[in-house]
Parts: C-alpha cells; structure tokens; sequence
C-alpha cells in the first residue's frame, strides 16, 4: 500500500535546494509518495531559509500559504535553516505548525511523519536514515543541470554571517562519496554538476585532504558523461595558484569564477574579517584572466555595511568599472541577531543603503551587457535547461544557473548541447541561432 502524501516547498540557496532533494530521496526510500500539489497532500513541509531578514519574511508567507492551501485534516512540518536558528520561537509563534524540525534532526523526519499521519508501513524494509548530508540518493532532477554539495558549514569569521550559527563548522565529504553521487548524477541524465559548500574552496581541510578542492577536482576530472563542472562561492582567501591551474587547464571545469570579495574598501573589509581590497582585488581579477583570458566572473558585494561612506561606496562604484566582471550580485546589509556586525556603531539606515545598492547595480547592468555584447557574432557551445513558450532557453559556461542571464536559441530541447552563433544581446540575456 502506497504511504501517505507529502509536498515539500524549498526555500533558499542551490545548498538548500540539495537538502530537500536528499529529504524527498530519504522519504521515498521510507514509502512516502508525493501529492502534485499542496491541496492534495497529507502532509505540507517547507525548507526555510534564514540568512536575512527578507529570507526570513519568505519563510514565514510561505509556511502561512501552505497552511491555507492545505487540508484541514492535513499536518504541517517547518525545515530548514528557519527551524535549526530558530526553531522554539516558530513553534510558539506558530503553534498549529505540528512539527519543527532542524537540520540536525533530519534523522527524525521519517519517524516524525509516520506519528503525524499515524502510518505503519507494511512489508517495508527501511535502511537506517543516515545524514543527509552523506547521503547520495537524488531524484532525478527536472533540468540538465544539477549541484552537488561537497561539504556543509563554515569555520570563516565574517562579522555580518549568521551561516556558521546555523550550520555548524565545516564537514567535508570524503571525495569518493562525492564522486559516487555525481556518478549517479550523470547517470541520471544531468550533464552539468555545479559543485557547492558554504566556503568550497576551503574543502578538505576538516577531513585531512591536504590538496584540498583541486585535488577533488582531479579526482573528479575523469567521471564519464559530465560535460561541465562549475564551481560556486570561491572565498578569496582560499583562491590559491594550484586551484587556478587547476580551473584553467581542466577540460571539465568551466572557466567561471564566482568570487565572494563583498567589497573593495580595505578598511570595511577588515571591519568584514573579509580579506583584501580595491587593488588586491583587481591583481586577482586580471591573474584569473592572464590564466584564461575568456573566463567569467561574478562577484557578491554587500552594500550599507556598518560604518559605510560614500566615498568607499565611490570605491567599490570604482572597482567594478576597472573590473569589469560579467556578473554581480548586491545585497543591503542585513544586521543578522547574534552577528558581531549587528551590534557595531554607525548603522546606515536602510533607504540609504538602497540608494547605493540602486546605484551600483546600475553601474554593474552597463558593464554585463557590454560584456554580452561582446559575444554577438561569435560562437559557443550552449546547453539547453528548458523550453519556455515555445522559445528554447539555455547558458553558456558564463552562465550559472538562476542567477545569470539566459540565452534563447531557435532551436533545441532540454537536455541538448549546441553549438550556436550569439546574435544579439539585450541587457542580461542573449538570443543565438544554431550555427
Ligand atoms: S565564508 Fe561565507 S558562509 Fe562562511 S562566514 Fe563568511 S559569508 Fe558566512
């Protein structure tokens, strides 16, 4: 007999996203099915985020939709990052929730459901529920790209981060548990693996793997069937020559550089315990094109940090034109309760944050589309994630998904890789014909 139905809403970042993948194989292996929506479902779940306040906010509308979408018979259960920071304060501000699960206690999840929807599954071998984060069952996934987390936690300082709070020191897997999943990601269909930690550069290190995330990489290099392995939040600090050699010769590794640098004054970098500045910053930027002079970069840059001035606003305004990164990503400072930075003098009020934030973007729209500009009536290799209204939609390896623009072609289904000539290019996004 078929288990209770369940629907499981995710919230968040791409490592976020491989939990409630993970959560959906551990749950399926226990006999549980999974409704085609929230109305249907015996059991509503979320993975929440809490990384700032608008995360927190998103957590919270979504856990109340899916309590008015659901039936009233229905139970409910919080996940996530929401639930592991602050998990006593949801369950008294949100009593009818039944359950409060976090990510420590994702070992209990199976034995929670079977309670709440008071099932006893018959004829079922159940394996012990392992961490999740060891765990290497995925469901098969929807696009032809998928990430694969390499470790979980963080052991970096950063005054502004609550991540470390909430998910703990670094834990590395051990690199054949890694390869055995991309194994099965390939397998599966998916022909890009975008590999992700909290501070992925910084991989190993907890486990005793000296060579770290390059030799992952080597190790990695000779998986048949992936096509492209792409890297997310390198940290600055752990940006090595051995792991440059490493991105810029490997066939597999897409030349894509998603640097976190946050800023480009030195003195509120320091105030970050983040590394470096303007100029250390740019010696990086152009050693990465010296090495692969057709590499993409992004950058993440935090805007009304406390203590922030207009002329260091001028600074970062500054970097970005020398720069000239195909990518960033702006984000208000967000005074996260518990975090050093939370409680430091000159706090700048939040419209004056956004101001600056508005500007910078701007700068930074101009400098990504002159980069895409650049492309029109060149060729590349794109591959293609889905069809929307009947327009084929895929990336490049500038592309990352979710977050960079997209390239629409005239032809092409998902899952298929093309070679393609670029024609046009329209802010973030990009059209292009088979060549
Ligand atoms: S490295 Fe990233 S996850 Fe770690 S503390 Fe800094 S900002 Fe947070």
């Amino acid at each position: 007999m078929a288990g209770p139905s369940l629907w499981l809403t995710t919230l968040g970042c791409a490592k976020n996203q491989v939990d409630s993948e993970k959560v959906t194989a551990m749950l399926s292996e226990a006999g549980y099915t999974w409704a085609d929506s929230p109305e249907n479902a015996d059991v509503v779940m979320v993975n929440t985020c809490a990384f700032i306040e608008e995360a927190r906010a998103e957590s919270v509308e979504a856990i109340l939709e899916l309590q008015d979408r659901k039936r009233a018979d229905a139970r409910s259960v919080v996940l996530g990052c929401m639930a592991q920071r602050f998990g006593s304060d949801v369950e008294s501000a949100l009593p009818e929730i039944d359950s409060v699960l976090g990510l420590d206690r994702y070992g209990e999840l199976v034995g929670v459901l079977d309670r709440l929807t008071n099932w006893e599954p018959v004829n079922l071998t159940r394996r012990p529920v392992m961490d999740i984060l060891h765990a290497t069952g995925r469901p098969v996934s929807d696009f032809p790209y998928a990430y694969l987390k390499v470790a979980e936690g963080c052991n970096k300082p950063c005054t502004f981060c609550a991540i470390p709070s909430i998910r703990g020191k670094q834990r590395s897997r051990r690199p054949t548990e890694i390869r055995a999943e991309l194994e099965g990601l390939v397998t599966a269909g998916v022909g890009e693996v975008i590999l992700v930690a909290q501070d992925l550069a910084a991989y190993g290190r907890d486990i005793g793997a000296p060579g770290g995330l390059p030799d992952l990489l080597a190790f990695l290099s000779d998986v048949p069937g992936v096509r492209w392995l792409r890297l997310l939040y390198l940290h600055p600090r752990e940006i090595t020559d051995r792991l440059l050699e490493v991105m810029t010769s490997s066939p597999l590794v897409t030349p894509y550089f998603d640097l976190s640098l946050q800023h480009a004054s030195g003195s509120l970098l320091r105030a970050m315990k983040r590394p470096g500045n303007g100029e250390k910053h740019l010696n990086l930027v152009s050693r990465i094109r010296s090495m692969s002079p057709g590499a993409a970069m992004r950058s993440s840059f935090i805007v009304g940090f406390p203590g922030e001035s207009d002329s260091q606003v001028e600074e970062l305004a500054d970097f970005l034109v020398e720069a000239r990164l195909d990518w960033a990503g702006f984000f208000p400072f967000s005074p996260e309760p518990g975090t050093p930075a939370a409680v430091m003098d000159n706090q700048i009020p939040r419209d004056i944050a956004m101001e600056r934030l508005r500007h910078l973007s701007d700068i930074q729209d101009e400098l990504t589309a002159k980069a895409n500009a650049e492309w029109v009536g060149r060729k590349g290799l794109v591959l293609i994630d889905q069809v929307e209204e009947g327009v084929p939609v895929g990336r490049t390896y500038r592309h990352a998904p979710e977050i960079d623009g997209v390239v629409r072609t005239d032809s092409g289904v998902p899952g298929e890789w093309l070679e393609v000539e670029f024609t046009a290019a329209f802010g973030h996004d990009m059209e292009a014909v088979v060549a």
